[in-house]
């Protein structure tokens, strides 16, 4: 079993500014175990002041090093040592997520780290493979497009997944010749700091990505706000990415990029299959990291004559999670980020009963404290479609069904959303598939599966509520330069 004792392994605290660990003299914020809710470190709440230290000396670095004007193979280069540095780094690095973010160990190396180091290779490619365009305008004359940097990036990421959505912000930004500041979460903030160090080590210049700590509305808000970051990339909530949208107007009208909440359909037909193997992916959707992920499939849309076989199934499935040491190679199953993520999921769930929601399995945490707050799998029948616990996202393992008889009432059903992130589609009928694929309000569709694993070529991101713009694929390194226009007389 591999542990990890906050008290007997250093780790940083501060900021990373130029290369440099610091740890500024500010009112701190106390960190918490997520298992226990007891305070094992505390991190700087970085006034505007330090913010923007770091955004000056991000933006001097990227011109002084030559980083924005190397040649994109230099920079390829250096991203790809790092995300060798990153996977080396694997059973420390492993350990600071797990720590912050609550997640099994198991799962932090098997999956996210390596899902890390490809992302930034992924990008590491792209550097130089997608060029500007020359465009045919009168004779004697030549139009260019010429893309180039935006100068600094802010970045700012939410605790579920820190290091993926670090390196999904920083991939894409540092390929295109950009600086990054990244404020990472302050529940989750000390693998992104280890995570800078290491680029610094894989040659990056030092400066070329800071890290400040902090709360969102005094540390993240002077980094949108403040006017030598030229562009935003945010994923969080919808509410933090309504306000931040709104910031970046009102300072420079910066272009952003909003990975936001979800509340994502799995439609089920008749034909959809074995309930057996469609009950496990509709669990794996909404079940994964404790329920707590934006692409979380958790409104089941089933047709009538499929319904019962398939809830059998998914009760019998929802019966079998256990919670367990997340240190143990053992156990896969994450519990809740802390306390507070618990009563929210207590409270949608009561509400939406009181609202004629009937659970038809879990609905409580699992009476098994030592290990962290985990949640049992629910599943909420009899709710209609205005019910809270069918609107919000929850962010938990909990599950509604919705019943339908014929295509359009399930894809009605499917809309009757403010967000658009996902969409699993189940059937054998390519043209059901198709049909519902071009109706659905869904930036990603799944067909016959829910899940991205690893496939960074597909962007991501949502439609509506759920945000605007994509990250991953070559469209996120796009989105990380400007285009500009030029014309000659010769
Ligand atoms: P959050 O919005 O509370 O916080 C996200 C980040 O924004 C944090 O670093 C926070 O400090 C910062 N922040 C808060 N207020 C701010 C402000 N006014 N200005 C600038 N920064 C501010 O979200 P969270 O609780 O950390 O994360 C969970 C949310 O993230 C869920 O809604 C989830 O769906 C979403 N999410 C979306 C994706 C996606 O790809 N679409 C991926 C992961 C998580």
């Amino acid at each position: 079993m591999l542990s990890f004792e906050p008290d007997s392994v250093s780790f940083s605290t501060g900021n990373f500014i130029d290369g440099q660990h610091c740890v500024p003299t500010e009112r701190d914020i106390e960190v918490r175990r997520p298992s226990d809710g007891k305070v094992y470190a505390a991190i700087p709440d970085s006034s505007a002041e330090l913010v923007s230290q770091a955004v000056e000396n991000a933006e001097a670095t990227r011109i002084s090093s030559g980083w924005s004007t190397c040649s994109p193979r230099q920079r390829g280069a250096i991203l790809n040592r790092w995300a060798d540095l990153i996977e080396n780094d694997a059973p420390y690095l492993g350990q600071l997520e797990a720590l912050g973010s609550t997640r099994p160990i198991s799962d932090v190396i098997n999956h996210e780290i390596p899902f890390t180091a490809e992302a930034i290779r992924f990008y590491a490619e792209c550097a130089d493979k997608y060029s500007g365009d020359l465009l045919p305008t009168r004779q004697g004359s030549l139009g260019m497009l010429v893309p180039e940097p935006y100068g600094v990036v802010g970045a700012i990421t939410p605790w579920n997944f820190p290091l993926s959505m670090a390196s999904w912000k920083c991939g894409p930004a540092l390929a295109a010749g950009n600086a990054v500041v990244l404020k990472p979460s302050e529940l989750t903030p000390f693998s992104t700091l280890r995570m800078a160090e290491l680029a610094v080590q894989a040659g990056l210049p030092a400066g070329v990505l800071n890290i400040v700590q902090g709360s969102g509305l005094t540390t993240g808000s002077a980094l949108v706000k403040h006017p030598l970051v030229r562009k935003i990339s945010f994923t969080g909530s919808t509410a933090t990415g309504a306000r931040i949208m709104s910031d970046a107007g009102y300072n420079g009208m910066k272009p952003v990029t909003l990975e936001l909440g979800g509340k994502s359909p799995q439609l089920v037909f008749d034909d959809a299959g074995d309930p057996v193997e469609v009950a496990k992916r509709i669990v794996r959707g909404f079940t994964a990291n404790g329920g707590q992920a934006c692409v979380a499939g958790t409104r089941l849309i089933v047709q009538r004559g499929i319904a019962p076989a398939l809830i059998d199934q998914l009760i019998a499935l929802c019966q079998q999670f256990q919670p367990g040491n997340t240190w143990l190679a053992s156990t896969s199953y994450s519990p809740l980020i802390d306390q507070r993520q618990g009563e929210k999921v207590q409270s949608v769930i009561h509400h939406a009963c009181q609202q004629g929601a009937e659970i038809v399995v879990g609905g409580e945490r699992f009476d098994h404290t030592e290990d962290g707050l985990f949640w049992q799998p629910t599943l909420l029948t009899g709710v209609s479609a205005d019910n809270c616990a069918v609107q919000e996202e929850i962010f938990g393992p909990v599950l509604t069904v919705q019943y339908f008889d014929d295509e359009d009432e399930g894809i009605s059903l499917a809309q009757h959303n403010i967000y658009g992130l996902c969409a699993g589609v189940h059937t054998q009928n390519l043209a059901v598939a198709l049909r519902a694929m071009q109706a659905l309000n869904a930036g990603t569709v799944w067909i016959n599966r829910y899940g991205r694993s690893g496939d960074f070529i597909i962007p991501t991101g949502g439609f509506m509520g759920s945000g605007i713009g994509k990250d991953l694929g070559r469209q996120a390194f796009q989105a990380c330069q400007r285009q500009k226009s030029v014309l000659i007389d010769f």
